[in-house]
């Protein structure tokens, strides 16, 4: 019997987050959640797609903990550990020194830890997540897909910051970028739905989660993108400001008397949709207050609801627009993400705003969410808008897939 199943992991500094992939099936077979990591209240939720939800405290667990407990949900569930054939990491930051997915030995751990300077929340989660999987299964190959390595494509011009050049060559101070895995996903879907050249086409990719960012993509590659050297740059987001004013560290500091750890803290944690609204950083809430007309929300919760809708369409659509100067021209919008894949009323607006390039939304087709109409929401296909369902975990079991067999090849 070949082993056939492909554990996929994204490893956070107290979640761990994993998916196992039957290739030989083509289908997701387990998913599982261990969150709060190191506290009293840590938790590990799995389902399969026979099983419903199963939850089991693990109380104190770290990540080796919980993933010895994972292994041994999978096996409940009537997976077979044998049946591993390698496992796939989500990286946050590959800085420059990785532009594609790469398979894991020492020299490679220790420059994802030598990165960790560039990402201290993430990399050194990453790095914990592929240790637990050493200690249990030594043998097993891992690979590690870096959520900045498509975008290392980006030309100087995009990713210089206009800042002293030493910054950039003392400090690795520049234009990284996040998301690549989900826009180089869903780039490849639109091409491939749209049956466009794959040597010629231009792109835009809206990655719309928890976290926001878009994408110019032009021939398959990244030439410019909203996030930076953090992913705090570019558009607005749940918590996370986007573009502000540099100088505002230096103002909120004097006038409100916080630190400059603690106006960080605000700029990623209270910003965004939640900073403006002031009820939630969820824009399916937000956009029920908007609409509501219960007397449970009042006039001015609507209205600002509402502000903080104008405000992240209204910068999405500029962003786009600015992109399209790195593709010099559109054939396609793709949406994805939570707000990308579910939000009608947000895609209506967005392409309201860029009408003028020739953007028109199919109003039924744009409800459905295009899913009788292979994403297309669109009236015209050029330029199409096109909704796709990213899929990370999936592209992650891919890559893992392909480069274990490749240096089984060699
Ligand atoms: P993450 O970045 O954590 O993976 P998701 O991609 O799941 O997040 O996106 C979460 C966002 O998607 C939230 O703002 C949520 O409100 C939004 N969302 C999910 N479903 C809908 C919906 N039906 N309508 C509007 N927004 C939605």
């Amino acid at each position: 019997m070949t082993a056939s199943l492909i554990l996929v992991l994204n490893s956070g500094s107290s979640s761990l987050k994993s998916s196992v992939f039957d290739l030989q099936q083509n289908q997701e077979v387990f998913t599982a959640l261990a969150e709060r990591l190191l506290t009293p209240q840590a938790q590990l939720t799995w389902r399969t797609p026979e099983s419903g939800k199963q939850t089991l405290d693990i109380a104190g667990a770290d990540h080796t903990a919980a993933f010895g407990q994972l292994i041994a949900a999978m096996t409940n569930a009537g997976l077979n550990t044998n049946q591993l054939h390698a496992v796939g990491h989500r990286v946050v930051h590959g800085g420059e020194a990785f532009s594609a997915s790469v398979r894991i030995n020492d020299t490679i751990m220790n420059t994802i830890e030598q990165l960790a300077h560039l990402a201290p929340l993430h990399n050194p989660a990453n790095a914990e997540g592929i240790r637990a999987v050493q200690r249990l299964f030594p043998d097993l190959p891992q690979v590690a897909v870096f959520d900045t390595a498509f975008h290392q494509s980006l030309p100087p011009a995009a990713y210089t910051y206009a800042l002293p050049y030493a910054y950039y060559k003392d400090h690795g101070v520049r234009r990284y970028g996040f998301h690549g895995t989900s826009h180089r996903y869903v780039s490849a879907e639109a091409v491939a739905r749209l049956d466009l050249d794959p040597e010629s086409h231009r792109l835009i990719t809206a990655h719309l989660g928890n976290g926001c960012s878009a994408c110019a993509v032009k021939n398959g590659q990244s030439l410019d993108t909203t996030m930076g050297m953090t992913p705090l740059e570019g558009l607005v987001m749940g918590t996370r400001c986007g573009d502000i004013d540099p100088s505002l560290h230096d103002f909120l500091a004097q006038r409100t008397g916080l630190s400059l750890g603690e106006i960080t803290h605000v700029l990623n944690k209270e910003s965004g949709l939640l900073g403006i609204s002031g009820l939630s950083n969820d824009m399916r809430t937000l956009m029920e207050a908007a609409e509501s007309t219960s007397a449970e929300i009042t006039e001015p919760q609507r209205a600002r609801a509402q502000l903080a809708i104008d405000v992240f369409c209204y910068r999405l659509a500029k962003a786009i627009a600015s992109l399209t100067v790195a593709t010099g021209g559109l054939d396609a919008l793709v949406f994805t993400g939570g707000i990308g894949e579910n939000a009608a009323n947000i895609r209506t607006q967005v392409v309201h705003h860029l009408s003028w390039l020739g953007l028109n939304l199919d109003v039924t087709a744009n409800l459905s969410h295009g899913r009788d109409q292979m994403g297309l929401v669109s009236t015209t296909r050029e330029p199409a808008v096109m909704v796709i369902p990213t899929r990370e975990e999936w592209l992650i079991a891919q890559d893992t897939q392909r480069l274990v067999q490749a240096s089984w090849d060699h």
